[in-house]
């Protein structure tokens, strides 16, 4: 299983027709959410969350979305009321297993979700074997995707490839609107590595550094958006920003601080998300066999100076998104052993020796050669010994 997420390109109507969708689905999950909590004071119904559920779903389709004043919820499509259901069991599932917290009433505030399938039309009939593909939907290579229920709408990245897919979920983050889905990693041809090996040195001055020479560093951009955005929360610090307990309203400079704030915030994970995933997917196309090592964040997270780089530079997002691309671009992840030590050791004649963090430069005592503290790294870790080397 691979995912894809796209963001939407829309225009101002076609933003209020997402809007409105997620307002629906919000209000079919908050409405089937205040339903099974206030079934709960009944004694004599026995049934467990699932089948109340399903109860509620018949009282929506067949009571509340007939009333005139519901009118509305019949120009979207059918799927975002059955899959606010389906989201609304699966909460529910998570909390019986206490995997999470009691399922919260959704907010405009905290970004909106829906999602979309595509129901298949032909059923198969008695005794004949069902269609293969009638549920799922083609998705062209290129800017433009056609959504279940929906109209073809504009991608501000392309798709590189012809894929399939049933299920679609539509996100907004801040103002931005995304498109995501699953598809088969099977359909997808092998891809050729014009190199066999390498180990990557995932770093604090640099995000990756690469045996074979390269380096991806993270855009200065990242510290920019970041003392914009402290500035942003100090000289809004004694802004009264409500309290639905307390009865205090939000003023109205208070709304338009919240929208601000979201989007800068959304604006510097997108920065980093987005290098990432570039140097990911770069790295995976170019090299077969990658190398990285096994880092103990908790113990870095706990020296204090290097907290901040540490989780600035994401090393576990790295990590995660070179090993689930392992499906897709046909590559080998592999984790070199925490003990082994490649920053302190030459990478031309073996020598080990101590090593300050604040030392950018290996300069071995032995032979005398010179070279960057994590180029001498990334080499170290390509030519690490077998058998302190795992798959990841
Ligand atoms: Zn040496």
């Amino acid at each position: 299983m691979f995912a894809i997420k796209r963001e939407l390109k829309l225009n101002n109507f076609e933003r209020s027709l997402m809007g409105g969708i997620a307002g629906f689905k919000r209000f079919v999950y908050n409405y089937g959410l205040d339903l099974i909590t206030a079934s709960w004071g009944f004694e004599d119904i026995l049934f467990g969350d699932s089948k109340r559920i399903d109860a509620i779903k018949k009282i929506f389709t067949q009571v509340t979305m007939k009333k005139p004043e519901y009118k509305w919820m019949k120009k979207y499509p059918s799927t975002v009321y059955q899959s606010a259901f389906i989201d609304l069991k699966n909460a529910f599932n998570r909390w019986r297993k206490g995997l999470a917290e009691f399922p919260k009433k959704k907010s405009k505030k905290k970004g909106d979700s829906f999602t979309v399938y595509k129901t298949s039309g032909i059923y198969p009939s008695k005794g004949k074997p069902a269609l293969p593909f009638t549920n799922r939907v083609v998705i062209d290579a290129g800017k433009s995707i056609k959504l279940p229920g929906l109209k073809t709408f504009r991608l501000k990245e392309r798709i590189d490839f012809i894929c399939s897919s049933q299920t679609f979920t539509i996100s907004r983050t801040a103002d931005r609107w995304f498109v995501s889905f699953v598809i088969d990693v099977q359909k997808i041809p092998p891809i050729y590595h014009p190199i066999e090996k390498v180990g990557v040195d995932l770093g604090v001055k640099c995000l990756a550094t690469v045996s074979d020479g390269t380096c991806y560093a993270m855009p200065t951009t990242t510290k920019t958006a970041k003392t914009k955005l402290s500035k942003l929360q100090w000289r809004n610090r004694h802004k009264i920003l409500g309290n639905k307990k307390l009865g205090i309203k939000a003023s109205q400079k208070a709304r338009k601080y919240y929208i601000k704030l979201a989007r800068n915030y959304a604006k510097l994970s997108n920065i980093r998300r987005d290098t990432i995933q570039k140097m990911t997917t770069d790295l995976s196309r170019r090299a077969y066999c990658i190398r990285i090592e096994d880092l103990n964040v908790c113990g870095m997270i706990g020296n204090h100076k290097l907290a901040r780089a540490v989780s600035d530079n994401c090393f576990y997002e790295v990590r995660r998104q070179l090993i689930y691309k392992q499906g897709h671009y046909g590559t080998k992840v592999e984790i070199v052993d925490r003990w082994f030590p490649s920053s302190k050791m030459c990478s031309v004649c073996g020598h080990i020796q101590a090593m300050k963090l604040s030392d950018r430069v290996f300069r071995c005592q032995k032979c005398d050669r010179t070279l960057d503290r994590d180029e001498n790294a990334s080499i170290n870790l390509e030519n690490a010994p077998d058998k302190l080397v795992r798959s990841a």
